[in-house]
């Protein structure tokens, strides 16, 4: 279906919650950020608000080195590159970040990209086409999916984080392991639950299949130097290539991918949405390159959004909204409708906390939830004034049902 009907039907459910008109008040899209007063204060409407969903997990967005290293690249290097990386977009500064993300992971090379959903299409793009298969957890993100869709590959998925499931249709799916691509994420963005990548790992390895997994929400956060999931599990040496953002924990924006093996240099030429688009600000990427030194150097950060998690997940489990996942930096706290979610949503915002409103199809499972995302920027009274409205409003709702 062509023309704005067609864009109707493919924005699904969003259409209609964002529509202020059919929703009836304020929607996500229609929040105007006035003023950002750290990684976990903004002023909207006027007001003061506590963020809890912003993915700032480091609070790197306001580090001072960081804005001090960007703020040299300005004067060194100009606003922007004005040109991909195989024109004249291919500055020290970039090839000093593919370094510094090769050595945190202790690889050879990396490719940097100009945001993770364009490292998930070029890397993906580049590793399977028409004829291969991609077979995907069923709670991959957007990103991963379009890019599937894109690289030509047959397209699969397995039930989430279920490895049984995944040899089946590996299996199932008729074509040699070698030409497929098997794809999962570290910490899963909407619920915040975590990869079994142990067992995951270990059918991939079992079949010869190719194994990806997106580190997006979790570098910077897991792993004894932050690599992520695959290193908390210590399953690095089985995985294949390994895809992040630069877009929440390194504060910026910008994408990667480093693989184990020298073969995959050719991805880099192989990979359009490298090789057709402008490469990252000087300023980015050298706030990028400081941000990862300091997630090398310094796991201090990563142990307080343990604790500050651990914190907020019992909280809300004592007011009877029990995270869907154990507790972690990212959580979701199911609605019982939209129409519910939506109020429990503008009534936080208005009380003074901001948290994330989804629903399908940016959601698994049809879920309707409120996500949160937790900062090492968060001090203990932001967690307890935050659960203080949480519990205020819920009431107010009808969310939290009174104690009997
Ligand atoms: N992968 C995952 C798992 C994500 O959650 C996201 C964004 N939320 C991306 C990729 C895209 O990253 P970016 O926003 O940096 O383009």
């Amino acid at each position: 279906m062509a023309g704005p009907a067609g864009i109707k039907a493919r924005s699904s459910g969003f259409a209609d919650m964002f529509d202020r008109s059919t929703a009836g008040g304020l929607t996500p899209l229609d929040v105007v950020i006035e003023k950002v007063l750290s990684p976990v204060r903004a002023v909207i409407e006027g007001r003061e608000t506590l963020m809890f969903g912003t993915n700032s997990y480091l609070g790197l967005n306001f580090e001072p080195s960081c804005i001090e290293a960007a703020t040299i690249a300005l004067a060194d290097f100009g606003t922007g590159s004005t040109a991909s990386r195989v024109a004249s977009g291919n500055q020290r500064l970039h090839v000093e970040l593919e370094r510094a993300v090769a050595d945190l992971y202790g690889r050879r090379d990396a490719i940097v990209f100009s945001t993770g959903f364009m490292a998930n299409v070029g890397t993906i793009g580049g590793l399977v086409r028409e004829g291969d298969a991609a077979i995907l957890d069923a709670h991959c993100h957007a990103s991963i999916f379009d890019a599937c869709k894109l690289s030509g590959a047959r397209t699969l998925t397995f039930r989430h984080n279920d490895a049984v499931d995944l040899a089946r249709v590996i299996e199932a799916s008729g074509i040699a392991p070698s030409r497929i691509l098997v794809i999962v994420e570290g910490l899963y963005s909407v619920l915040g639950d975590i990869a079994d990548l142990v067992s995951v790992s270990a059918v991939t390895q079992a079949s010869g299949a190719l194994l990806l997994v997106d580190e997006a929400h979790a570098l910077g956060l897991f792993g004894r130097s932050g690599r992520g999931v695959a290193e908390a599990q210590g399953v690095e040496d089985k995985v294949d290539v390994i895809v992040g953002t630069f877009s929440k924990s390194v504060g910026v924006v910008g994408g990667y991918c480093v693989t184990a093996d020298p073969a995959y240099r050719a991805l880099r030429f192989a990979a359009r949405a490298y090789l057709y688009t402008a490469s990252l600000p000087p300023p980015v990427v050298a706030a990028a390159s400081r941000a990862l030194h300091l997630i090398r150097t310094d796991d201090g950060p990563r142990r307080t959004v343990a604790a500050n998690a651990e914190a907020l997940h019992r909280g809300l489990t004592a007011l009877g909204l029990p995270p869907l996942a154990p507790p972690g930096p990212v959580g979701a706290v199911r609605m019982p409708g939209i129409k519910a979610g939506l109020d429990m949503w503008r009534s936080l915002l208005a009380a003074g906390v901001y948290v994330n409103m989804l629903i399908p199809p940016a959601t698994p499972n049809g879920e309707v939830v409120l996500r949160y995302s937790v900062s090492a920027a968060h001090r203990p009274e932001d967690i307890d004034a935050a659960l203080a409205i949480v519990s205020a409003v819920g009431l107010r709702t009808g969310v939290i049902r009174p104690a009997a």
